[in-house]
């Protein structure tokens, strides 16, 4: 697992970290998981890869813990496949594998994408809601790309959007790209949730976003996925947070 950086807009510290899985292979190289996740979900695998990857980032976020002060405020986020979230025991598995880490649920963000979530909405809502009444947060991924009406939206037990990095990419090359951010952001802080934009790789749509009042931001522009080590090095860097008084 890789860990990608997701940073507060206002003062660009490092709030979270997605666990990003790869798979190098001696003869292959570097798969994406883009190419191996599909895969891995048709064949049922991603069940016990899912279970492995939440049980990695826990413990690594208690190591991030112990190893710097700091990083006691940080959120994990780990994707988690439709075909999980349909699992009947998908809620006592997920609450086992966070209690066994020793981390508290509410730094634990499962990110879901939003396609998925339309298209399996019966089943997947007991869960998810089951899961925010654990604790844990929700966030709806690539959010944009899946046709999900506001109605709906209302009623998703989901704290945060991240908004898909297609409309991050479109919001430099037109008014009517940016107007479109512009939209989501309002909808979403409309609806109480918090906002993390995608796919930031320039100053000029870092700007731009906490403008126009994004909360987060993931993207090229402050980390790529980085190893464990890496994180860590980064966290011990960063100065404490000034007291407001
Ligand atoms: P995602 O969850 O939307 O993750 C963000 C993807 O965008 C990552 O690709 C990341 O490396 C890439 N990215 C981050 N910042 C930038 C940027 O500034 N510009 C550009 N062009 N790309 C950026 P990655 O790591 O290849 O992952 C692809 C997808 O695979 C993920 O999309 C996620 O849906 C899935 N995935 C990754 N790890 C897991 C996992 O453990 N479980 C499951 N079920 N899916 C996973
Ligand atoms: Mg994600
Ligand atoms: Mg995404």
């Amino acid at each position: 697992l890789f860990y990608q950086p997701l940073v507060s807009l206002a003062d660009g510290k490092m709030v979270g970290a997605e666990a990003l899985i790869r798979w190098r292979d001696a003869e292959l190289g570097d798969i994406s998981p883009a190419e191996f996740i599909p895969i891995a979900e048709e064949s049922g695998l991603i069940v016990p890869l899912g279970d492995w990857a939440l049980e990695q980032a826990c413990r690594q976020l208690a190591s991030w813990q112990r190893a710097v002060p700091m990083s006691l405020h940080l959120h994990v986020h780990v994707n988690v496949s439709g075909v999980q979230l349909l699992q009947n025991d998908f809620v006592e598995r997920v609450r086992a594998i966070v209690d066994r880490a020793g981390v508290r649920p509410d730094q634990v963000a499962l990110e879901v994408t939003e396609s998925m979530l339309i298209d399996n909405l019966s089943i997947a809502l007991p869960n998810l809601r089951h899961l925010r009444d654990s604790g844990l947060r929700i966030s709806i991924d690539d959010f944009g790309t899946g046709y999900s009406s506001f109605a709906r939206m209302v009623d998703l037990p989901i704290g945060e959007i991240k908004i898909d990095r297609s409309f991050i990419a479109r919001m430099a090359q037109s008014s009517a790209g940016e107007e479109v951010v512009r939209a989501i952001v309002a909808m979403g802080r409309a609806m109480g949730k918090r906002i993390i934009a995608e796919g930031v790789e320039s100053e000029l749509q870092c700007r731009k976003l906490l403008e126009l009042g994004c909360d987060g931001g993931q993207g090229y522009l402050f980390a790529r996925p980085l190893t464990p080590w890496d994180v860590e090095h980064l966290l011990k860097q960063q100065r404490p947070r000034a007291v407001v008084s």
